[in-house]
């Protein structure tokens, strides 16, 4: 399968080479030329499937002319050694529960899948004679950082630095990727998030550096990060099946950077039968209102209490809008409406994810995560007669458990597998924000196998 760019001015990539450079030349999104529809037998048996056949299905539909069967097997089975469950808060709403990886955040599974694609990708690279390390660079204000340094901790010819910002991730959160050791190295930078992120970006910029050592990236606009992503619709479909409420399903998705939601738009390309979708926003709400005027105007993001969805300019926007224009065949117009005649928005405020949280909990006992409650609140006020509503709930509520415990008056149990992180031991390599310190710490790094 070859890729194109969003921006449409750079060369086709085939899958190794948009999973290993991420972004395409002219700072586009690369994008499937193809999207297959799966076969009606595939939905006629779906409710009987597991999770995990479920995602072979579809992963094959994308990478199955770039993988060996074999080897896409064993990748998908390696991701998903967990399950993403759906489960009843009340009539006609449903929770599609993501959390139930490693770091108990929804981007497991597509930090995982893509760190394994890239392991099948050095292990089978015949041109690969100098034995060059891979190097993953990602900046983290959190989340994205444990699930990308636990998706590629011993993975072979892959070496992950993490960049956050001192002082301002929750001990929860430093843990999941400052005690693994082995091919991942924190950093910790004397700044904010935005440094973080502006020293990965002078990185790749820097020749070299880049003459160094090879350097990628592993946040959303990654292909093999956003894509698998899909997996979770079809089994969420499935799940409904079996229940017979999939007639008329919404598919409500706690949106940030929109990858999640982009992958499941991607979904109903190939077929998926849900009925429409919303993107559920917090106070950053640039989508919801390009859905309302037909205008795309970034800002600068906000601060609340779900901040894994506070961003201003979603990456993922220009991947919707080239998929609804079929790659500029549509107007700005008629791609507009052929968007808002699937999708719908919803935005909220901090006070009202709170009051949401509180309602939820004392009439269901379901205790919702910032960001899953804006999924549930969105379907609440949506759900039109005769629809069924899917919302992710993107986070286990023990990542926020501070915020959770003081909305709720709650003293919610951290998991096992949260809590073990704890117990390890802290290492990292504290830096400046000075770009010239990093790249001499980098160039100092051997980077070979
Ligand atoms: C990353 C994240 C989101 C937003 O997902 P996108 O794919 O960026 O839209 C929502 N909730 C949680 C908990 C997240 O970590």
């Amino acid at each position: 399968m070859q890729y194109y760019s969003t921006n449409g001015k750079a060369p086709k990539a085939d899958l190794k080479k948009a999973v290993v450079k991420g972004l395409a030349e002219d700072k586009g999104l690369y994008m499937p030329e193809r999207i297959e529809k799966l076969p009606k037998a595939f939905f006629d048996d779906i409710q009987g499937m597991r999770f995990q056949d479920i995602a072979f299905n579809v992963a094959a539909n994308f990478f199955g002319e770039d993988v060996d069967m074999d080897g896409l097997s064993d990748l998908v089975f390696d991701t998903l050694s967990f399950d993403c469950p759906v489960v009843k808060v009340e009539e006609n709403i449903y929770a599609l529960e993501l959390f139930h990886g490693p770091t108990l955040a929804f981007k497991d599974v597509g930090a995982r899948f893509m760190a394994r694609l890239l392991g099948y990708f050095t292990r089978n690279s015949r041109n690969n004679k100098k034995g060059q390390l891979i190097n993953v660079l990602v900046a983290t204000s959190g989340d994205t950082g444990s699930a990308v340094a636990n998706g590629f901790l011993g993975v072979e010819g892959i070496h992950v630095y993490v960049l956050y910002p001192k002082g301002k991730v929750s001990k929860i959160q430093e843990s999941q990727f400052t005690t693994l050791g082995q091919n991942i190295t924190a950093i910790e930078v004397d700044g904010v998030f935005d440094d973080c992120q502006a020293l990965v970006k002078a990185a790749f910029m820097d020749e070299e550096l880049n003459k160094h050592m090879r350097l990628t990236s592993a946040n959303s606009i990654n292909v093999a990060r956003f894509l698998p992503q899909a997996f979770y619709y079809f089994n969420a479909y499935a799940r409904m099946k079996a229940l017979g409420k999939s007639d008329e399903l919404v598919m409500c998705v706690p949106s940030g950077n929109f990858g999640n939601i982009c992958s499941a738009l991607f979904g109903h390309e190939m077929g998926l039968p849900v009925k429409r979708f919303i993107a559920a926003n917090n106070a950053n709400d640039v989508f919801y209102q390009y859905l309302q005027t037909g205008k795309y105007e970034p800002k600068a993001s906000i601060q609340t209490l779900a901040n894994a969805m506070d961003v201003g300019d979603p990456s993922n926007f220009a991947r919707i809008l080239n998929l609804y224009s079929q790659n500029g065949k549509y107007s700005a117009e008629e791609t507009h409406q052929r968007i808002t005649s699937l999708i719908s928005g919803a935005t909220y405020s901090d006070e009202q994810i709170r009051e949401t949280m509180r309602q939820c909990y004392k009439t269901t006992g379901y205790v919702l995560d910032p960001h899953g409650a804006c999924g549930y609140r969105a379907l609440k006020e949506g759900l039109q007669a005769g629809e069924v509503g899917v919302f992710c709930e993107t986070a286990h509520p023990a990542k926020f458990k501070d915020t959770v415990d003081s909305i709720l008056g709650t003293d919610i149990e951290i998991p096992e597998r949260l809590a073990a992180f704890m117990k390890g031991e802290k290492q990292s390599v504290e830096l400046p924000k000075d770009f010239q310190t990093f790249k001499a710490y980098l160039m100092k790094q051997v980077c070979k196998r």
